[in-house]
C-alpha cells in the first residue's frame, strides 16, 4: 500500500520510475569521504547505493496529498516526451507515471493544486505533457505553486547558463506553458496551504528552494524536496549533491530543519530516496541518526 495517513492528511507516494542515477558516490556528493560511505554502507546497500557497482540509487516520485478536501501533488518528477540533451536517461521519456496516479484514483483533472519544491527540469516535468505537438498542463484545473526565486532564476532570459545544463529547455516546457495558461501563483518566504501544510522558503539547493511542514493534530512531517539526496546525509548533513547551488547555504538549511524534524519526531519525506522513501531521524552528537523507515514499501 502506497499510502499513509497523517493526521487528516491522506499521503500516496507516486513512482515515476527508481534505480541506480549513474553516479558514484564521489560525483553525487562532491568531496564526500569514501569513509563515511563505507561507515554507512549496510545502511545505503542495496535501496540507495548498488551492492557491486558503487552506483548511487534514487527514485523519482511525487506525493499526492489529501487535505481539506483537495488534492495536492508535491512535485512532478521528469515528464515524458521532453527534449533533455544534457541528460541522456531523461531524454523523450515514455513512462507510466500517469497511470500510477490513476491508480491512486487521481485523474489529473481531478488535481487542485500542484506544488512545485523548486524549479528543476525534475520536478516540474508532468506539469505540462506533450498534446497535439504543444505543451500544455497536465492538470486543467490545478493552481501551480512556484516559488518566485526559482521563477525568476530559472528563466533562461535572465541565467544565460542555463543552456547546455541539466536544466536546458524545463523552463520552456514545463514552467512557460502553464504560466501562459494563467494557473501559476508565485509566492516567497513563506504560503499557508491549508490548516494542515505550510510551504516556507529553504534556500540552497536552488535559490528558491522550498518544504513543506505538515501538522496535522499531533502528526508532524517534512516533505523536504530536494533538502537532502541521500540518507548519507542523516549522519552527514555538511556534504551537499552536486546540483546544490549554492552548497554552504544547503548546508545550513539541512542541519536547520533536520533539527526541526528530530524535535518535532516529523515523518522526513524528501523527493528522492529510493526503498521506504521515507524516515525518521534523531539527533546523534552534533549530527542526526535514523530511527526507522517510512511505512512505504521498499520500491
Ligand atoms: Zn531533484
Amino acid at each position: 500500500m502506497n499510502q499513509i495517513t497523517l493526521g487528516d492528511v491522506t499521503v500516496t507516494r507516486v513512482e515515476e520510475m527508481h534505480g541506480p542515477l549513474g553516479m558514484t558516490p564521489e560525483q553525487f556528493l562532491p568531496g564526500s569521504p569514501e569513509r563515511d560511505w563505507q561507515e554507512q554502507r549496510d545502511m545505503l546497500v542495496p535501496d540507495h547505493l548498488g551492492a557491486d557497482d558503487n552506483i548511487v540509487h534514487v527514485a523519482f516520485q511525487s506525493w499526492a496529498l489529501r487535505s481539506e478536501g483537495r488534492i495536492i501533488l508535491v512535485d512532478t518528477a521528469i515528464g515524458n516526451d521532453k527534449p533533455r540533451p544534457a541528460v541522456p536517461a531523461w531524454d523523450h521519456l515514455s513512462l507510466g507515471y500517469l497511470d500510477n496516479l490513476a491508480a491512486a484514483g487521481i485523474r489529473p483533472e481531478d488535481v487542485d493544486l500542484v506544488i512545485n519544491t523548486h524549479l528543476h527540469v525534475d520536478h516540474v516535468g508532468w506539469n505540462t505533457r506533450l498534446a497535439d505537438g504543444q505543451w500544455v498542463p497536465t492538470f486543467p484545473n490545478a493552481t501551480y505553486l512556484m516559488p518566485r526565486l526559482d521563477f525568476e532564476y530559472w528563466n533562461p532570459a535572465h541565467n544565460p547558463n542555463i543552456a547546455g545544463g541539466t536544466n536546458e529547455n524545463a523552463f520552456e516546457d514545463s514552467v512557460q506553458p502553464v504560466y501562459a495558461a494563467g494557473q501559476v501563483q508565485l509566492w516567497e518566504d513563506e504560503h499557508a496551504v491549508d490548516g494542515n501544510l505550510r510551504l516556507i522558503a529553504a534556500p540552497g539547493h536552488t535559490p528558491g528552494n522550498s518544504v513543506i511542514l505538515l501538522g496535522s493534530g499531533s502528526d508532524r512531517a517534512l516533505f523536504a524536496g530536494d533538502l537532502m539526496h541521500t540518507p548519507l546525509q542523516v549522519a552527514h548533513p555538511d556534504h551537499s549533491s552536486c546540483f546544490c547551488e549554492d552548497p554552504a547555504a544547503a548546508n545550513k538549511t539541512r542541519r536547520e530543519l533536520l533539527g526541526w524534524a528530530a524535535d518535532n519526531n516529523a515523518l522526513l519525506l524528501p523527493a528522492h530516496f529510493s526503498g521506504h522513501s521515507a524516515l525518521e531521524i534523531a539527533h546523534r552528537n552534533d549530527s542526526f541518526e535514523i530511527k526507522g523507515w517510512g511505512a512505504f514499501p521498499r520500491y
